[in-house]
């Protein structure tokens, strides 16, 4: 008997007043179908247990849609056989996504449903005289299904083992811009960005398919009818045939390329100075993170730190917004100064400029840079008709890449920078360093 469980699962707190309220609508909707459960005395409970067995199912890692087909044939069993019944139980029982803090909710409940609906049919046909059973799987399969796949507001997807597409529903139509008729017997990889197709082979081909269970989470680009790119994210879990049916993959995924977009630029922000559109001090670390993961033995990089020369006097004497506007020069005129050099220039904050020179960095390279940086801001810089001469000082560093570290890379071209300072501004200073910095 379902239902007879602990109730807490996985940090997912089973509200008893929520069940309790899902189930008793559950019943209600049932039963003004006229469907009533003919072989059990407490149908409610019958149905909490249903609901405390998808909300299991929906946070258990990993995820696996198969409770979803066991409470299809427990309806059956309890005499609620009408192939009505899944398509009614999905109007509440949707809801329950709502209830769960998982952040694939929607999507595994979507998944849960579509199996609680072929569970119900697998449970209905066994019901029925074997000589009749292929007609009526045929009809279950063009009717039923395609109306529970159509009222799910997410996209589903039924696949061979071999990605070609059996059953696909409104959503996936929608997402990919084609009449839901024209998705059955083509290839996933036929709307997968081609970019994208290895990924996808690997992961289904590789992991899924010879797992022979699972669930694997797939976010990647689709090209759709009309040629344009999005983003889609399926849960895609490996299901073994009923009733002597062929293993299939069972696709629930939902369009995210609105919510990618935001992501991607997010992601932007965090790594750019809005004043000066260049990458700040986040994005120079990662880069020089990258570089240190990705170095030969033998690499060498340069950085410099550039700090411009009596800044805050530009400040006093035009105002912070003019000064604004002349760092915002500054930063252009440094960045397009180094065009054609592997060279990442960034805001580091306030009046300090970053350059980091990427392998191969040797004193020669870098004294051309270095005038070109400092040459960048030789001529007047004129902001709101008011022209300024802006100097600039560079502390620089040239040392191995592997075993660096980026605090420590910019601490000693800090150092570099003092002495520059120190010594005659608008100048700039190398050190070598024969250990990592
Ligand atoms: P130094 O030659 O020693 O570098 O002198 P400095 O005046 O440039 O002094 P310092 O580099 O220590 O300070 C930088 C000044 O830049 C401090 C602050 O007034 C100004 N500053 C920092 N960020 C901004 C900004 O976003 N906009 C403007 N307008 N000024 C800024
Ligand atoms: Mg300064």
């Amino acid at each position: 008997m379902p239902g007879q469980r602990d109730t807490v699962v996985q940090g997912d707190v089973v509200d008893d007043g929520e069940r309790s309220t899902l189930a008793r609508e559950w019943w209600e909707v049932l039963a003004a179908h006229g469907f009533v459960p003919g072989s059990v005395d407490d149908p409610q409970r019958l149905l909490s247990g249903l609901i405390d067995d998808l909300r299991i199912a929906a946070t258990a890692d990993p995820f696996d849609a198969s409770p979803g087909a066991t409470a299809g044939r427990a309806l059956v069993a309890a005499g609620l056989a009408d192939q009505r019944v899944p398509v009614v139980s999905a109007q509440v029982l949707h809801r329950l996504a709502g209830h769960i803090r998982h952040a694939e909710a929607p999507g595994r409940i979507a998944a849960l449903l579509t199996a609680l609906g072929q569970g119900h049919e697998a449970g209905t046909i066994a019901l029925r005289a074997p000589d009749s059973v292929a007609g009526q799987r045929e009809n279950a399969q063009d009717n039923r299904f395609r109306i529970v796949f159509d009222h799910i507001a997410a996209a589903i997807a039924i696949g061979d083992t071999e990605g070609t597409l059996l059953e696909a529903n409104r959503g996936l139509a929608d997402m990919i811009g084609v009449p839901v008729g024209e998705l059955r017997g083509i290839s996933v990889y036929d709307f997968a960005h081609p970019d994208d197709r290895d990924h996808i082979r690997t992961l289904l081909y590789d992991k899924l398919v010879p797992a022979r269970s699972g669930t694997v989470k797939l976010e990647r680009r689709l090209i759709r009818a009309d040629g344009s790119v999005g983003w889609m994210s399926f849960a895609i879990t490996y299901v073994p045939g009923v009733a002597g049916n062929p293993d299939y993959l069972l696709a629930v995924g939902a369009d995210v390329t609105d919510t990618h977009r935001q992501q991607e630029e997010l992601h932007r922000q965090a790594r750019h100075d809005p004043m000066t559109g260049l990458p700040n001090r986040r994005l120079l670390l990662e880069r020089i993170d990258e570089l240190v993961a990705t170095a030969g033995p033998d690499d060498r990089a340069g950085f410099f730190f550039i700090d411009i020369d009596r800044f805050k006097a530009i400040n006093d004497r035009y105002g912070h917004s003019i000064g604004d506007q002349a760092l915002t020069a500054v930063a252009t005129r440094l960045r397009n100064s180094v065009g054609d050099h592997d060279c990442l220039i960034a805001r580091i904050g306030g009046d300090e400029f970053g350059a980091l020179i990427l392998p191969p960095a040797d004193t020669g390279r870098l004294t051309v840079i270095a005038n070109r940086l400092l040459s960048a801001l030789v001529d007047p810089i004129s902001v709101n008709g008011r022209e300024m001469t802006i100097s600039a000082s560079i502390g620089a560093v040239v040392t191995p890449v592997p075993g660096m570290n980026p605090e420590s890379l910019l601490a000693a071209a800090d150092t570099s920078l003092y002495y520059a300072k120190t010594n005659n501004k608008g100048h700039w200073i190398l050190h070598t360093l024969d250990a990592p910095a």
